[in-house]
């Protein structure tokens, strides 16, 4: 491992420039996509607006984070101004409504650990998920966007991480591994940590945007306009990122003593964090701090087997990377 972890980057590293671009570029989602979003999006806002006057529709996750790829389903947020006890009424009173308008599959999971209704448009074909009061969701959504808007290359990488992750079975949080929002952090951090670094740690600047959402606070520098060429004197291109990226969880990052934190730009210790014993179901055996709830490992998904698949699958990509004479055919082939 310590050889591995030395090792250089493959001498034709360039070639793969264009194809994994390619990749990327086949993932994004075509405008007319937007639109119809959009129209779904008013639909509900007509229906749910005649029940609850005051209450207010926001999209987050990767509908609104810029992560999404192609016919991704939209996550909505229904958010009250006052606290909900039982969340439960009202989502079934919401399913109701959509069912009565025609929206199809409508089910209230109201015993979910986020609980939800689910329901898809006819008219668009796209399916959505609606909670309420997660306003920490719509936030954390936008610190994601305001990251992708500072270097393309962020968008990149994360579309094919997340491809890559999707297509090898490891983003399927009820089977302990990681969600598409871990992953983007991820990679958020990892462009953190090169040098020169391609992202900053916006949470550590001047504050200029702040929201306080069940007693945490939420700050940090949003006017990235003017970061744009923040990254600029890094000149690495994609496939040399995704080759590091890959190498860093297969072979450079410490699991026994290392949390990885967007919020400082660095890497913490699992002593600092009281995060070294397993509490409850929560192992720790992938660290990854959200930005927001501090206390909150996203990592803690992770159970003693399915740590060895993630691991298994960082050192399968990073030897393909490494290794192999068609690593963009092999990177992403059906497990
Ligand atoms: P996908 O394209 O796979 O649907 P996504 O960006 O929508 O990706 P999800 O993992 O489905 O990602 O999560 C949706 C949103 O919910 C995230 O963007 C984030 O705002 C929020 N979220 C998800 N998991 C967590 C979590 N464990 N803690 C806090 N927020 C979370
Ligand atoms: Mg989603």
């Amino acid at each position: 491992r310590m050889l591995k972890r030395q090792m250089m980057c493959r001498g034709d590293i360039h070639r793969l420039n264009a194809p994994l671009l390619a990749i990327y570029e086949s993932l994004i989602p075509p405008e007319e996509e937007r639109t119809k979003q959009k129209q779904l999006l008013a639909l509900l806002e007509k229906l749910v607006c005649k029940e609850w006057p005051k209450a207010q529709l926001f999209l987050y996750g990767s509908c609104a984070n810029s992560f999404g790829v192609s016919k991704s389903d939209i996550d909505v947020c229904l958010a009250f101004n006052e606290d909900i006890n039982d969340k439960s009424e009202i989502l079934l009173k919401l399913a109701d409504i959509l069912q009565s308008d025609n929206l199809q599959n409508v089910q209230a999971l109201t015993r979910a650990r986020v609980p939800i209704v689910k329901l898809m448009d006819p008219a668009t074909g796209i399916s959505c998920d609606i909670c309420i009061n997660n306003v920490l969701a719509v936030v954390n959504t936008k610190l994601l966007r305001d990251y992708a808007k500072m270097d393309a290359r962020l968008r990149q990488l994360a579309f094919i991480v997340k491809h890559w992750a999707k297509s090898r079975g490891v983003n399927e949080t009820y089977r302990g591994t990681l969600s598409s929002y871990a992953y983007v952090l991820m990679c958020i951090h990892f462009l953190q940590q090169r040098r020169p670094a391609i992202l900053p740690c916006l949470q550590g600047m001047e504050k200029t945007y702040n929201v306080s959402v069940d007693n945490i606070e939420c700050a940090y520098f949003d006017k990235v306009e003017q970061l744009s060429n923040f990254g600029s004197s890094n000149k690495e291109t994609v496939a040399q990122l995704v080759w590091g990226f890959f190498n860093y969880w297969a072979y450079g990052h410490d699991y026994t003593n290392s949390v990885i934190s967007v919020r400082t730009g660095s890497i913490i210790s699992k002593q600092e964090k009281e995060w070294t014993r397993r509490v409850g179901n929560d192992r720790h055996l992938i660290c990854i701090e959200d930005p927001f709830e501090i206390s909150h490992d996203l990592g803690r998904v992770v159970d003693k087997f399915s740590i060895r698949v993630v691991r298994e699958e960082f050192e399968r990509a990073a030897d393909i990377m490494q290794y192999d004479p068609n690593p963009c055919v092999k990177l992403f082939e059906p497990y």
